[in-house]
């Protein structure tokens, strides 16, 4: 098999050859390799094999050449120096965060994270003796008043679920250098894209690649990319041997998904923005949070980490849950789903979906309110999704 080789490509670029491994056969589109593991020449091959001697695929648990390939083009992008290709996103985020601590140590997360997210922190972590201590993001008060003499990890979600709000990726890490703890990035809403948290100072970054990476609602997956050091110190042997391996074939949609992921996140974003503007000046919409406008309540940090908007939006309508049921009811184009970075317009009400679990309380902190609404932007016509919109509100109030 021979390989592509890195050179300074741009992402676009990148996006469509990065990574590529051709076989005997040379053929064009990447290569499926639907299989759980390879034959020998020899008992010496498989002897040299496994001894490390000799390279080559073992065993799909470990690696499968179309994971791998997906794992190289993720490092393209992001420019890591090394990935690992997870059967989802949560996957990715479970393992980067106990792969980077052991009992007795301290966690600081943001308090906006994605619900599993949070769940691994506040339930999951505490269980096996690991400290956790959940601050507001957006305060660097609260990230350095949280450190302990055992803090050894940092970890955050930006832009925020569902409100979009923005944490200073470049002030945590720097934070975290001082005392020598680590920075993981869930970088979902953001896309590889539009920030890149390595270049920001952070250590480690994760996807939901079922996300925007995939793009089109087929799969789930997810990446994480750090050094190579600390992919070979802290994930190597946890992979192997308690198997959170992504299906080739679910590698394989998702590389295919990579080639268009600049053309489409710069579309959907184009769109939401043209949307957050129209929504913004809409009578029934009480407070419109979109990354890319002028108005968000950090719009001089955003024009600092991010390169863009965004591909979501945040809106409360106005009549609390039940003006926003009444507007999700009336959407025709625009469909009640709890998923994101899909080429179709998606719309969901986090305070009875993916945010039910927390206490009203806790809702209310993070800014999600009885109205409060999050749109992600497909690929559709923009006037026909605005007019949908519209139609929607009209007959709702
Ligand atoms: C969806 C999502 C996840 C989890 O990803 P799955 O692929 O659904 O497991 C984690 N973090 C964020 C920010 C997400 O949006």
């Amino acid at each position: 098999m021979t390989g592509e080789t890195k050179r300074n490509w741009k992402p676009a670029t990148a996006l469509v050859h990065g990574g590529t491994t051709r076989s005997e056969f040379g053929e064009t589109s990447e290569a499926l390799f639907l299989t759980q593991g390879f034959v020998y020449d020899s008992a010496e091959a498989a002897e040299a094999r496994f001894k490390g001697e000799e390279p080559g695929f073992i065993y799909s648990r470990y690696a499968n050449p179309t994971v791998d390939m997906f794992e190289r083009r993720m490092c393209e992008l992001e420019g890591a120096e090394d990935a690992r290709a997870t059967a989802s996103g949560m996957a990715a985020v479970s393992a980067a965060l106990l792969c980077s601590v052991r009992a007795g140590d301290h966690v600081v997360a943001a308090r906006a994270l994605f619900g599993s997210c949070r769940w691994v922190i506040e339930v999951l972590m505490p269980k096996y003796g690991i400290e956790t201590t959940l601050v507001d993001g957006t305060n660097m008060d609260e990230w350095q008043q949280a450190i302990r003499p055992n803090t050894r990890l940092f970890f955050l979600e930006s832009p925020t679920n569902p409100t979009l709000e923005v944490v200073d990726i470049a002030a945590v890490a720097k934070l975290a250098n001082g005392i020598s703890a680590r920075v993981v990035v869930d970088n979902v809403f953001a896309t590889p894209l539009q920030q890149k948290p390595l270049e920001l100072g952070a250590h480690v970054v994760v996807y939901s690649a079922t996300k925007h990476i995939d793009g089109q609602g087929r799969c789930l997956g997810g990446v994480i990319l750090s050094d190579k050091k600390w992919i070979d110190d802290n994930l190597h042997d946890y992979f192997r041997h308690t198997g959170p391996s992504l299906s080739p074939f679910n590698a394989w949609t998702l590389l295919k998904g990579l080639e268009t992921l600049p053309l489409r996140v710069r579309q959907q974003t184009e769109s939401a923005g043209q949307i957050a503007d129209h929504l913004a000046q809409h009578k029934a919409i009480e407070r419109v949070i979109y990354p890319g406008r002028k108005d968000h309540p950090q719009a001089d940090l955003i024009a600092r980490q991010m390169k863009g908007g965004s591909t979501l939006v945040c809106f409360d309508v106005k009549g609390g849950k039940a003006g926003a049921f009444a507007f999700l009811n009336e959407l025709g184009i625009i469909r009640i789903s709890n998923n994101l970075g899909d080429a179709k317009s998606l719309i969901t009400h986090p305070g009875t979906t993916t945010h039910k679990n927390l206490s009203e309380d806790a809702r209310v902190s993070i800014g999600i309110l009885g109205g409060t609404v999050r749109l992600s932007v497909g690929l559709e016509d923009v006037e026909d999704l605005i007019q949908d919109i519209d139609r929607a509100l009209g007959k709702a109030s």
